[in-house]
């Protein structure tokens, strides 16, 4: 059994944006420069925030963190990201969700330049990856496709059961294993909380993505011998024995799986650090398409 790490597999991909951003600065050129905002002091959005700047400091990109109170208006968000939107020196722009009640995610997502949205939620890119066109790719369902690459894992002719279909994992996954891609020409079926035979469909699975934040929701019983089992689950599961009083959980019971499975990712340690990798990725993406357009 391989264990598809997260950790190897994002060094990699940050191995070369980093040896890419050197030699822009080599030729005098300024680095990528992402902004990120965060609403609010979600201990969970704090930790994913965070280690997005993290990794864009050791990457070699800049960013700027812009932190705005939880009681902060949707008007106030909208021109925070308009005066991004028309700041030359900022590639990328990614505002962590979720927000509070009284703003809209939609508009937030609406408001961001489509050539600067690093998170690949505005619906002028999910319609040009639908269609098979270069644009941002989600960073989560990214991430993934990068970590099957790195690891040469073929997809092409293997059914794929991808388990949610959030907008921002489930879905955009099934359309990247579906497309014409090297890691992709798979045969995907979508299921979420109205499939009433998940059991039998996920015993028919060659790779099985798991995004549904239910923590140990896909049992051994579930998964073919050998297949493929992509864990996307990140939940905060309270545990006093834990220094921080919770452990991250993934959707897959990891320990009974993994006798079965031919590959599996960890959690954590496995598709959260695919993420950031898709994030920088992209960074890099809309920057080279700004500076060459
Ligand atoms: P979501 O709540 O938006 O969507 C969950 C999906 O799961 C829905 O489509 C729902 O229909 C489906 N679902 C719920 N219960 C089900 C059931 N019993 N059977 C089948 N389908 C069911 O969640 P999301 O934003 O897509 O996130 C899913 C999980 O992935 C969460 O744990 C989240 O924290 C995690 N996540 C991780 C990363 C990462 O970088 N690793 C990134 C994003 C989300």
């Amino acid at each position: 059994m391989l264990v598809l790490d997260g950790k190897i597999a994002a060094a990699a991909v940050k191995e070369l944006l980093k040896t890419k951003t050197e030699q822009l600065a080599a030729q005098g050129k300024r680095k990528p420069h992402l902004a990120a905002i965060l609403v609010g002091n979600n201990g969970a959005s704090e930790t994913y925030v965070a280690s997005k700047v993290k990794n864009c400091e050791e990457t070699g990109f800049a960013s700027t963190l812009i932190r705005l109170a939880d009681t902060i208006d949707e008007a106030s968000l909208l021109s925070t990201i308009h005066e991004l939107n028309s700041n030359p020196n900022i590639d990328g722009i990614l505002v962590q969700l979720p927000l509070p009640k009284q703003i809209s995610e939609q508009k937030v997502i609406e408001a961001i330049d489509p050539l600067k949205d690093v998170d690949g939620f505005h619906p002028i890119n999910v319609g040009k990856l639908v269609q098979g066109l270069s644009t941002f790719i989600p960073a989560t369902p990214y991430g993934i496709i990068l970590m099957l690459e790195h690891y040469q894992i073929e997809t092409k002719g293997k059914h794929a059961i991808v388990i949610g279909r959030s907008n921002i994992v489930g879905r955009p996954m099934s359309i990247l294993l579906s497309s014409n891609l090297k890691q992709g020409n798979c045969t995907v079926t979508i299921c979420h909380s109205h499939t009433p035979n998940l059991k039998e469909l996920c015993l028919q699975a060659d790779i099985i993505v798991a995004a549904l934040g239910k923590p140990g929701f896909v049992t051994a019983d579930m998964v073919k011998p050998s297949a493929v089992v992509i864990d996307v689950g990140i939940t905060r599961v309270e545990d006093s024995t834990a220094k921080k009083g919770f452990r991250i959980k993934g959707d897959v019971a990891y320990e009974e799986v993994a006798t079965k499975a031919s590959a599996i990712t960890p959690v954590p340690g496995g598709v959260g650090l695919m993420t950031i990798a898709g994030l920088l990725k992209n960074t890099m993406h809309a920057y080279e398409q700004r500076a060459n357009g």
